[in-house]
């Protein structure tokens, strides 16, 4: 039996993309092998990284200035890659300037690792506030190498209502856990990236949108498997890339195709989010500690309303203890924040939400 994963990632992926990949493990598309087995380099690869990159074309309106790369080492290595690629100098510790808003605890890593590479400025957080809510935009300054958003706070449960405009300055951002949620300009962004294991597929592929024109930007120091140009150069084939997760990653994008595109799948978003956020904001028990303008599509954390801590605690624990025996998994808040959370991604549907609610109003 399914259960309903509300996992924040590695996350639930949907069920004919699974029952289309065990369907194929043996023998993909005739050619009597499973991709694990596959080169490559091969004819038979090669198909299957092409329809990857172009579905995500096709879903994401990537303009052609564009390339897109699979790489591996998850959003956390871009948090590295990012900076090396744009903003370093000529040796270590004499980096450009690069603008930072600090959103939660993926923005503050991101932040930690250019530090390392680029003269790092962080020009807004949400940190007096728990994070709870996205600081005003401070406008880029002229010598900004680039300037770094997280879309959406995975942790947290936050997301940019408005895309900040930085002029000339390119926009980079982390989009691990909204990707192909809603709609998003990509020619608003010079960089986009994501961990694969939220919205796209399995854990292992990360994904690079990258405009042209900062490509080549590395100083020579810099290690070939975390220069752009080279991944750009070799068509994500400089070494070997994340097989089996670029074609998973194909499947979702067929899904998600069949079933109308983003903007379909954002409309399911917004009508799952609200149902549960109307819950949360009309529950005597439970809440949500987000300020609403600021509130996530994807993930949802929630509290109980209990002043007492200790008893909060033990209540809080019961909850993800007895709707996961109810098969409702993995709703415990992240460790460093606590509480509860819902990560309702793409591949949750809506009757996960509804028995999540009627679970809690039973709890309560
Ligand atoms: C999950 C997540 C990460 C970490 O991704 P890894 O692939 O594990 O490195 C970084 N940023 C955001 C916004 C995330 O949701």
């Amino acid at each position: 039996m399914r259960v309903y994963n509300f996992s924040p990632g590695p996350s639930v992926l949907p069920l004919p993309v699974l029952e289309k990949a065990a369907a194929q493990m043996p023998d993909a598309n005739g050619t009597g092998q499973s991709v694990m087995e596959m080169s490559h380099r091969s004819k038979d690869f090669k198909p299957i990284i092409e329809k990857t990159e172009a579905l995500l074309r096709e879903m994401m309106g990537i303009p052609s200035n564009y390339k897109v790369l699979f790489l591996q080492g998850g959003a956390s290595l871009q948090f590295s890659m990012v900076p090396l690629n744009l903003a370093a100098g000529d040796a270590p510790g004499k980096g450009k300037k690069a603008a930072y808003i600090d959103t939660g605890i993926w923005a503050d890593k991101a932040i930690k690792e250019a530090a390392k590479y680029a003269a790092v400025e962080v020009r807004a957080s949400s940190k007096d506030k728990a994070y709870t809510y996205i600081p005003q935009a401070p406008a880029q300054a002229a010598d900004d190498a680039y300037y770094h958003i997280t879309l959406n706070n995975t942790i947290v449960g936050t997301k940019w209502d408005k895309i900040p405009d930085t002029g000339s300055v390119p926009l980079v951002s982390d989009v691990s856990s909204c990707i192909l949620s809603e709609p998003l300009d990509v020619s608003k962004f010079g960089i986009l990236y994501a961990g694969a294991q939220k919205n796209l597929g399995p854990a292992g592929t990360t994904v690079v949108i990258i405009r042209e024109d900062l490509i080549g930007r590395a100083p020579d120091w810099t290690p070939a498997m975390l220069r752009y140009d080279i991944h750009a150069a070799e068509g994500s084939l400089y070494n070997t890339p994340p097989c089996y997760g670029i074609y998973i990653i194909g499947l979702v994008l067929e899904w998600l195709k069949q079933l109308g595109g983003v903007e379909t799948i954002a409309k399911l978003n917004r009508e799952k989010s609200q149902l549960f956020y109307d819950y949360l904001d009309n529950s005597r028990v439970f809440c949500s500690p987000v300020v609403k303008q600021y509130r996530s599509l994807m993930n949802i954390p929630f509290i109980t309303k209990e002043k007492d801590e200790a008893k909060k605690n033990e209540i809080e624990s019961r909850f993800v203890k007895e709707a996961a025996a109810a098969g409702l998994l993995n709703l415990a808040g992240h460790r460093l924040v606590g509480g509860m959370r819902a990560s309702i991604y793409n591949a949750m549907p809506i009757e996960g939400v509804k028995e999540l609610i009627s679970f809690m109003e039973k709890f309560s």
